[in-house]
């Protein structure tokens, strides 16, 4: 009987996760395959943030019994900071992402945000608190106006038009001859990574959460489409809570601080200059990255 249920259970995960917006975190981590859930506690509250601080308190936490892939984590992201995380592939980067947004809890240890531990308080409430920006979003098959305000039907226009100012796509919108109304995704006008990131930078100012959650941006994006978009991420992240997951370390540079972490341990920690005139892991990392970013103009020379 339990196997006629299972598609079941799974088609209202499935419900629920579309309906809390989750798709662009499902396209971020690859999770579509994923049927864990966390359960939430009998009469548990609903998260309050007034100063949104984030503390990974002694997180100890694996996918499987028999591999630990967070092993002790701790470090505090103070309310209105940004927290870079770096490492080398595979060292956790993307799992703590993913149990800040509560899709795990920890097996050991705890998660505060504004001091509550997250684990103890209800999933959605923890989620609407957290905005994404994936390195790859994905676009709805409806209008401009659509996919900026999805997530926060309730927007009214002239916030779906001030968040597409802030985002930079005015130029854009500007440009097509149906404005907000253009069709885009599949069947639509297609739109360049650029401008994928741009609508998803625009749907989370309209969402406008606290919290940030931010896979750094793709490589597929060209030198000067990058820093454009960079910059208006950190015009998103003006005032927010922000953990920027980083791949490049390019990016990162002038985060508050960085975390290193290698293996699910905290290696270092502090801001670029500091991990750069500690010659450790950072340091040696962002040495190598700059021998392969000469390789690649020498290349192209
Ligand atoms: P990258 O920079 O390559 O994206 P990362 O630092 O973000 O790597 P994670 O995605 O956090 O790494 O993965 C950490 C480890 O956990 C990896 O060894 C990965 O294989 C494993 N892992 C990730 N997701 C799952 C899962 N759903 N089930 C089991 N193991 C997983």
């Amino acid at each position: 009987l339990m196997q006629l249920f299972r598609p079941l259970d799974l088609l209202g995960w499935v419900y629920r996760t579309i309906r809390q917006g989750l798709v662009d975190m499902a396209q971020m981590f690859s999770l579509i395959d994923t049927e864990v859930e966390v359960e939430d506690k009998p009469g548990a509250p609903a998260l309050k943030v007034g100063e949104p601080s984030i503390i990974f308190d002694n997180v100890t936490f694996g996918y499987d019994d028999d591999r630990t892939i967070l092993n002790g984590l701790s470090f505090e992201v103070p309310a209105g900071s940004t927290l870079a995380v770096v490492g080398p592939s595979g060292a956790g980067k993307s799992t703590i992402a993913r149990l800040l947004f509560r899709f795990y809890d920890p097996g050991s240890g705890r998660i505060l945000i504004d001091g509550q531990d997250i684990a103890q308080c209800q999933q959605d409430s923890v989620r609407a608190s957290i905005g994404i920006v994936p390195q790859d979003s994905v676009l709805f098959n409806d209008t401009l106006a659509y996919n900026i305000a999805y997530g926060a039907e309730d927007a009214d226009e002239t916030t779906v038009e001030q968040a597409a100012r802030d985002a930079a796509l005015m130029p854009l919108i500007e440009r097509l001859g149906d404005g907000f109304e253009t069709m885009v995704g599949e069947r639509g006008l297609k739109l360049s990574g650029g401008e994928k990131q741009r609508v998803a930078i625009a749907r989370t100012l309209v969402k406008n959460p606290p919290i940030l959650l931010l896979d750094e941006a793709t490589s597929a994006l060209d030198t000067r489409t990058e820093q454009e978009i960079l910059g208006t991420l950190k015009r998103l992240a003006r005032g927010r809570t922000t953990i920027a997951i980083a791949h490049r370390l390019s990016t990162v540079a002038d985060a508050d601080r960085i975390i290193v972490l290698d293996h699910g341990t905290l290696r270092e920690s502090g801001t670029h200059s500091e991990l750069l005139s500690r010659g450790g892991l950072y340091a040696e990392m962002w040495a190598q990255q700059a021998q392969e970013n000469r390789e690649v103009e020498e290349i192209g020379e």
